[in-house]
């Protein structure tokens, strides 16, 4: 059977935006499918990818429950409210996957060094195999290095969403985690994709004498 190609997405950031807690003077992940926020142009963003000929999966860390910040009810409720926002644009992700671990849970049962964990690239082998996807053939789109990290791991092509700054030229080079494309938003990845699937097309014409 001929494999898939697949764009794997991360979650916060990227479908949705981040909180900035001043009390605790951090930038986050939303704690309530109140505050869960999805981009205006998430659902058109993914349905535009997928009919490029790539399956749309979320690989997404939530270690949220495991921290006691809020409840797996609450979870659920942000799953749906994704879902539900997604489906306003008539699209769907393929497949979703969740991390709930954390190695200092304060809930015994998600304590755990696991192997899923970004930038542990464990749920995008799993995908790749519950999915059957051409992982060097597959892009990996996400705000933060460790989702980088886990794409390079894979042989991904990786999508750095953000602004390029010296900051994140630094970081990027501590990490070792370099992104092979930089974007503002997940407003302009399926342009680039268009991009370089016409590129590959031309590549693979035959060469006029
Ligand atoms: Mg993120
Ligand atoms: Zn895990």
């Amino acid at each position: 059977m001929r494999k898939s190609r697949a764009v794997f997405l991360d979650r916060d950031g990227v479908l949705n935006d981040l909180e900035y807690n001043p009390e605790e003077g951090r930038i986050g992940s939303p704690l309530s499918a109140k505050q869960l926020r999805i981009f205006p142009y998430a659902g058109e963003s993914v349905r535009r990818i997928k009919e490029l000929g790539f399956k749309a999966i979320l690989v997404s860390n939530q270690p949220g429950v495991a921290k006691r910040q809020f409840t797996h009810s609450e979870l659920e409720k942000m799953i749906g409210k994704v879902r539900k926002e997604l489906a306003k644009h008539e699209c769907s992700l393929d497949a979703e996957y969740y991390c709930l671990h954390h190695p200092d849970a304060i809930v015994r049962k998600y304590r755990l060094d696991c192997d899923c964990r970004k930038p542990k690239p464990g749920l995008l082998f799993r995908a790749a195999k519950e999915h059957n996807l051409d992982l060097g053939n597959s892009f990996f789109v996400g705000d933060a290095l460790v989702d980088v990290k886990a794409g390079r791991i894979v042989g991904c092509r990786t999508i750095l969403l953000g602004h390029p700054t010296t900051f994140l030229s630094m970081m990027i080079e501590r990490e070792d985690a370099r992104p092979d494309f930089m974007l503002p938003s997940l407003k302009q990845v399926p342009d680039l994709l268009r991009s370089l699937k016409s590129e590959g097309a031309a590549a693979g014409k035959k060469a006029p004498n």
